[in-house]
């Protein structure tokens, strides 16, 4: 299957909440068969520019589209059925269910019984996860939790997948199991990744392109080679 190529942009996006500016311009693009590594210090405004782009939250200032199609205020479910399927910082599985039906849930969010569980066996698989697709959520591992979380998302069908810190609380192995699984969605199936995670050397290895925030703005953007260097970056990491 070839994804959908069109880019989802985001333009001069901004967010306040009250007198803070989390988001300040900011202007990015995420298209199908690259992946994007987000970074930044804490509150830079990271996961607020993924819940602009996602759908969480309408932006004060800016606008998203995916070509002409306008999402800025468009609600998280019709962002999905534009082909953009995120996940969250923090574990959102359903305990009690098994992963085989908290997959094929999220599947039913945007397509239709057949095609649901086509979708959510093959996202079960690419996940390497279906020896567990009938075990309680619970009962797995963190790190394979975490690989059903981004399975729930592939079985929406998106062209575009946002992950919020997946890597967070897996090992050196498992991170890099994620990252080939990753690797391998985006060279085969043209998924697109925008991703943010804390571990620089995953970002580092993963990314083709890497956009660095702080303090709401967009400090650097560049290849990780070019990003390494860049004197803004080192600045923004130290000065925290
Ligand atoms: P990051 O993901 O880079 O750690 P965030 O986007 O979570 O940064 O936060 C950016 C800034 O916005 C922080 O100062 C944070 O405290 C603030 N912030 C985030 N969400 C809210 C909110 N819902 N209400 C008020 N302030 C918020």
């Amino acid at each position: 299957a070839s994804a959908d190529p069109t880019p989802l942009t985001g333009d001069n996006l901004t967010m306040r909440f009250g007198g803070l500016v989390a988001v300040n311009g900011v202007s990015i693009e995420v298209k199908p068969s690259e992946i994007v590594g987000l970074i930044g210090p804490n509150g830079s405004g990271k996961t607020t520019l993924l819940n602009m782009l996602s759908g969480v939250l309408t932006p004060t200032e800016g606008s998203v589209q995916r070509g002409d199609m306008v999402l800025t205020n468009a609600a998280p479910h019709d962002v999905a059925n534009h082909g953009i399927a995120r996940t969250f910082q923090n574990i959102r599985l359903f305990n009690e269910l098994t992963v085989y039906q908290n997959v094929l849930t999220a599947a039913l969010s945007t397509l239709d019984g057949k095609r649901a569980i086509e979708r959510c066996e093959a996202a079960i698989v690419a996940m390497g996860v279906a020896q567990f697709a009938e075990n309680d959520a619970n009962t797995l591992s963190y790190g394979d939790q975490r690989r059903v979380e981004i399975a729930r998302a592939l079985a929406c069908e998106p062209s575009l997948v946002f992950l919020d810190e997946p890597a967070a609380g897996m090992n050196r192995e498992e991170t890099d199991e994620l990252m080939k699984t990753l690797q391998t969605l985006t060279s085969e199936l043209g998924l697109g990744v925008l991703i943010v995670d804390h571990d620089l050397k995953l970002i580092n290895q993963l990314c083709d392109r890497i956009i660095v925030l702080n303090e709401g703005m967009l400090i650097a953007q560049g290849t990780p080679a070019e990003i390494r260097k860049n004197p803004a970056v080192i600045e923004a990491y130290l000065g925290h």
